[in-house]
């Protein structure tokens, strides 16, 4: 392999890793060998993540997390670092959408998006600080949208979320770059996931509209983001920080 993109005697956590994206980025960082937490709400999912990563020759365990909760986020560093002796790479992948116009949500609707998508990834981001720091190096990936840079009628709360991603992780690479800990965000476009399909079901015309936009003429795969994961944790981008790198097939350049 490589030695920029091995990623051999590495722990990664990936919240959100037991399925869609999260699994995908997580196949990738196994492949190119790092151990991966497998974090997530859903023992069942966790386990069966694990179990695909074990029979493809990786290292993998799972830790049960819910992100919406700091004290939880504080926990899953601390599970993974007495199992593993350490992380070097955190995810901050696990996110949802509630689909509505904006006059329409409730409170507790618009916080538990922004709990989920951007608080989690604060306060998950907190809590490996110190890990990194010790080690003198580590890697963050923060997973916007294309809601990062676009709006949309149906999803005023997860814009907001998105967006802040962003300009959390330019400030978080800021602040951090002297302890050579990197943070960059990868902006999905649209991948044919659990969310998307329930986007499809909600929001009428979504998959040809998708389809039309967008340059490579498909629907994005979890299997897409392998590459930019490895890439993203890997000493490949030791020079690269405070980026939010669009993976859409083109749909964020086509006029
Ligand atoms: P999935 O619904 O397949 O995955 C979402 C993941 O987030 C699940 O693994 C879920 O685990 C986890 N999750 C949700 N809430 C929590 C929580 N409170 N605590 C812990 N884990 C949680 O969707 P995707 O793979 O599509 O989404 C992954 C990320 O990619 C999200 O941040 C999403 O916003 C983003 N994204 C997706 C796009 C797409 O087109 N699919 C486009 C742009 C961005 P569990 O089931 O165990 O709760």
């Amino acid at each position: 392999m490589n030695a920029l993109f091995d990623l051999s005697g590495k722990v990664a956590i990936v919240t959100g890793g037991n399925g869609g994206i999260g699994l995908g980025m997580a196949t990738g960082l196994s492949a190119a060998g790092a151990t991966v937490v497998v974090a997530g709400r859903n023992s069942e999912k966790n386990a069966s993540a694990v179990a695909q990563l074990l029979a493809a020759g990786g290292k993998a365990i799972a830790i049960e997390v819910d992100v919406q909760l700091e004290a939880s986020c504080h926990r899953m560093v601390e599970q993974t670092v007495a199992a593993l002796g350490r992380v070097d790479i955190l995810v901050n992948n696990a996110g949802m959408n509630i689909r509505k116009q904006p006059q329409a949500y409730a409170l507790a609707e618009w916080n538990q998006v922004l709990q989920t998508n951007l608080t989690s990834a604060f306060s998950c981001s907190q809590a490996v600080y110190s890990e990194f720091k010790n080690q003198g190096a580590g890697k963050i990936i923060n997973i916007g949208s294309m809601m990062s840079i676009f709006g949309a009628s149906f999803a005023t709360p997860y814009a907001a979320s998105k967006g802040g991603l962003v300009q959390m992780t330019k400030a978080m690479a800021c602040a951090w770059a002297a302890d050579n800990i990197q943070v960059n965000a990868v902006l999905p476009g649209w991948i044919d996931t659990a969310l998307t399909r329930q986007a499809r079901t909600d929001v009428s015309g979504l998959h040809e509209r998708v389809l039309d936009r967008t340059p490579a003429k498909r629907w994005g795969e979890p299997g897409d983001f392998g590459g930019i994961a490895v890439f993203l944790a890997s000493a490949a981008s030791d020079f690269l920080t405070g980026t939010a790198i669009p993976v859409d097939g083109g749909y964020s350049v086509q006029g």
